[in-house]
This record gives C-alpha cells, sequence and structure tokens, in this order.
C-alpha cells in the first residue's frame, strides 16, 4: 500500500492543532502506521529540504523548523501521496481552500503548519530520512475492509 511522510511543523503542535491534522487523515480512512515527536537538526533538515537548499528563504525554514518539535506521520493508503497533499491544501495559506488543514488553520506561507510528501519518490525518500526501519509498524485494520 502506498505510504506518504506527513509532518506538523512546530507551528501546530504549539498550537495543539494536532489532532486537526490526525483526525482528516483518519477520517479520510487513511492508516497511521509510523508516528514521533522530533527536535530536527540542521542536518536532517538540509536533506529534507535539499530542493530549497539555495533558495533565500531556506535560513527561514531552518530557524522556523528548529524552533520546537515536529509531528512526524507515515500514513498509508490508496492514492495517500495526491490524496494528503489536497488534504493539507496549497502551500499558501492564502490560496488554500477553506475545508484543507492550511486553509483553515494557517494564515503565512512560512507558517503552514503542516509537509506533505509530493510524490511517491519524495515520500519513500523522507520517510527515509525521518524514520528508520523498526518505527514504521504494518498491522490490519478493520476497516479497510469497507474502505476497498
Ligand atoms: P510544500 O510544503 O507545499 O511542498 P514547497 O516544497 O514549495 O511547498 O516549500 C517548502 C516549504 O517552504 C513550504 O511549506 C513553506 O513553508 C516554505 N516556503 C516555500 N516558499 C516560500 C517562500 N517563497 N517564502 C517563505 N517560505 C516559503
Ligand atoms: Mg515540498
Amino acid at each position: 500500500m502506498e505510504r506518504t511522510f506527513i509532518a506538523v511543523k512546530p507551528d501546530g503542535v504549539q498550537r495543539s492543532i494536532t489532532n486537526k491534522i490526525i483526525a482528516k487523515f483518519e477520517e479520510k480512512g487513511f492508516k497511521l502506521s509510523g508516528v514521533k515527536l522530533v527536535n530536527a537538526d540542521l542536518e536532517l533538515l538540509t536533506e529534507h529540504y535539499y530542493e530549497h537548499k539555495d533558495k533565500p528563504f531556506f535560513p527561514d525554514i531552518i530557524k522556523f523548523m528548529t524552533s520546537g518539535p515536529i509531528l512526524a506521520m507515515c500514513w498509508e493508503g490508496k492514492d495517500v501521496v495526491k490524496q494528503g497533499r489536497k488534504l493539507l491544501g496549497a502551500t499558501n495559506p492564502l490560496n488554500a481552500d477553506l475545508g484543507t488543514i492550511r486553509g483553515d488553520y494557517g494564515i503565512d506561507m512560512g507558517r503552514n503548519v503542516c509537509h506533505g510528501s509530493d510524490s511517491v519518490e519524495s515520500a519513500e525518500r523522507e520517510l527515509k530520512i525521518w524514520f528508520s526501519e523498526g518505527e514504521i509498524v504494518s498491522y490490519k485494520k478493520d476497516d479497510e475492509a469497507w474502505l476497498y
């Protein structure tokens, strides 16, 4: 089954809305297969955001993402990468539709509450950066028989 890396950024943890993000994915029907709170360091974040490392806003991302713990998660299910991006909404909360996480809970581009992998390849890459093998758990859930 497809997997994606979803994270609640430090703003979401500090604002006590991790439950809202988890609820969106659970209620949609996805399965949580890995979760932990991480104080990310520069090395981890540089690897995670390597595609942005030469952008002018990169130092701001690093400063923000190291400002507090991040809730790192692995979610599983059919088309979960694309569906996850839809649940998150557009990168800039100004353009994110109401009903999406960034549309409902964000205001500022730099503090947009959550991260979600943008492709299946990115998801596999990011999950390897944030989780070790034993931290992602395979298990069966009864509701899957009704979802698929
Ligand atoms: P996404 O998180 O939707 O995949 P990107 O990969 O383009 O978006 O950017 C990574 C993160 O960097 C964004 O979520 C956002 O918090 C931040 N970011 C992107 N572009 C800008 C920008 N122009 N100014 C400030 N922060 C930005
Ligand atoms: Mg991205």
